[in-house]
């Protein structure tokens, strides 16, 4: 009997994932990736709770420690950037203890894969036939055709083969958060240290500086409220809009400006929620922030990334790839990632309102909650916060080949 076959649609975190794991267990794999090559860089992400454990059973712990951002800790500052509050420390806490770029995490798993995973780029897909009962068939933008026995969509919150598949009301519900972000890398100066440093501006607006391993700094200028038409804009009129948000918003907000004017990477994305009722149907699954995507507010988006791509494999190792068979083994992959999501996705009403404060008031009101919350009896709540991706269960086992 010859191998199943996989076709992975995503190669960030999630994708990756799968494919190692997949692999692992003896199936054939093919990534399509629509990006012309490997996409680098991205935003400071992390690996916590069960995601390590993953992570160390890849043998990889070491090479993304390696890889790590050098952030030691998480502050807030005020307009001087004085220090106002110290978030959670320890190596569960706001700074984790594996702190590494997006693209590094992607690109150590990636470089990592097993012979036998074949990698397309600059190709995405454009139509999945899934009505045959032994197999499901994709055809990309160029005129690939894939036949395969699973089909497994890791595009991120913007996937388009999901709604390709995931066509009925109620498939997928996508929550707008009312909070719009622009990242970019922006030179680095003597006044970046190697803490993340986080600033909250009347207007609801928020500008973060983060240390990165390239001797540049991570810049987030965040917003609560209308994108101001930032979203999808080109680059100039991005410019403007950020210029308008944020020319007096105080402490290193004109830096960041400046910076963005003449940095490659600038984009802006608006948060939004992703959840569906089920991660399957047929021969096709969802995972990573395609399938459930908790963004930046609840946290731990990467971990739950990575540890999907492992419990796929568990679930589907060892099995038939019958369709029914194949069914059971999606159902039980719903069933153990599940509890993770929801812990993250069941963000508190206000949070925005809290985290993004618009008046002097709501500002000052946020100062005396932040020293409550981080210095004083809830300490133990803040820290729970930080605490994403975690477990009392034992990860399912995935068999070798
Ligand atoms: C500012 C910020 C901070 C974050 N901080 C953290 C953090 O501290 N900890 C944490 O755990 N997570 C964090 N996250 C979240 C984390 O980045 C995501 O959860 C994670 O990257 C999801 O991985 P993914 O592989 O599911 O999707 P993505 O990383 O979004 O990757 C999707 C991939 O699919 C490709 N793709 C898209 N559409 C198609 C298509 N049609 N065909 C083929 N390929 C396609 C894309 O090019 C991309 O390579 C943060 C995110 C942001 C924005």
């Amino acid at each position: 009997m010859s191998a199943p076959h996989a076709v992975i649609s995503g190669a960030s975190i999630a994708g990756p994932s799968a494919a190692w794991w997949l692999r692992h267990t003896g199936w054939q794999v093919t990534v399509v990736e629509r990006a012309p090559a490997f996409r680098d860089g991205g935003q400071n992400v992390d690996v916590r709770g069960v995601a390590k454990q993953v992570l160390e059973r890849m043998g990889l712990t070491e090479a993304v420690r390696a890889a790590n951002t050098t952030e030691i800790g998480t502050v807030l500052v005020d307009t001087d950037g004085r220090v106002t509050a110290t978030l959670p420390e320890g190596p569960d806490g706001a700074t984790a203890e594996l702190e590494v770029l997006r693209g590094d995490l992607a690109r150590t798993v990636l470089d990592a894969l097993p012979d036998g995973v074949t990698l397309v780029f600059g190709e995405r897909i454009t139509d999945v036939d899934d009505t045959v009962p032994d197999r499901v068939t994709v055809t990309t933008d160029r005129g690939r055709v894939l036949r395969a026995d699973l089909l497994v969509v890791a595009e991120g919150v913007r996937s388009t083969t999901r709604a390709l598949v995931f066509d009925h009301p109620g498939d997928v519900d996508e929550r707008d958060l009312g909070v719009t972000m622009a990242f970019g890398t922006i030179p680095r100066t003597d006044s970046d240290d190697r803490r993340w440093r986080w600033y909250n501006a009347v207007g609801g607006r928020q500008v973060h500086l983060r240390p990165d391993p390239y001797d540049t700094t991570r810049a987030i200028l965040a917003w609560a409220g209308d994108d101001d038409g930032a979203t999808g804009a080109d680059r100039e009129r991005v410019q403007e809009r950020l210029e308008e948000r944020f020319a007096d918003a105080g402490w290193e907000a004109r830096r960041v400006l400046d910076g963005f004017a003449t940095s490659d990477d600038v984009y802006v994305d608006r948060l939004t929620q992703v959840r569906m009722p089920v991660w399957r149907r047929g021969r096709v699954a969802v995972v990573g922030d395609a399938a459930w995507c908790v963004t930046p507010m609840g946290g731990g988006g990467a971990s739950l990334a990575l540890t999907s791509g492992y419990v796929l494999a568990a679930s589907v190792a060892g099995r038939s790839s019958d369709r029914d068979e194949l069914d059971r083994a999606l159902a039980a992959f719903d069933d153990w990632m599940r509890p993770l999501v929801d812990d993250v996705q069941g963000i508190p009403r206000g949070i925005v309102r809290f985290a993004y404060p618009r008046t002097r008031f709501g500002l000052a009101l946020r100062h005396v909650a932040d020293k409550v919350l981080l210095e004083g009896p809830l300490q133990g709540l803040a820290a729970r916060a930080t605490r994403v991706a975690e477990t009392d269960r034992e990860l399912p086992r995935v068999p070798a080949a």
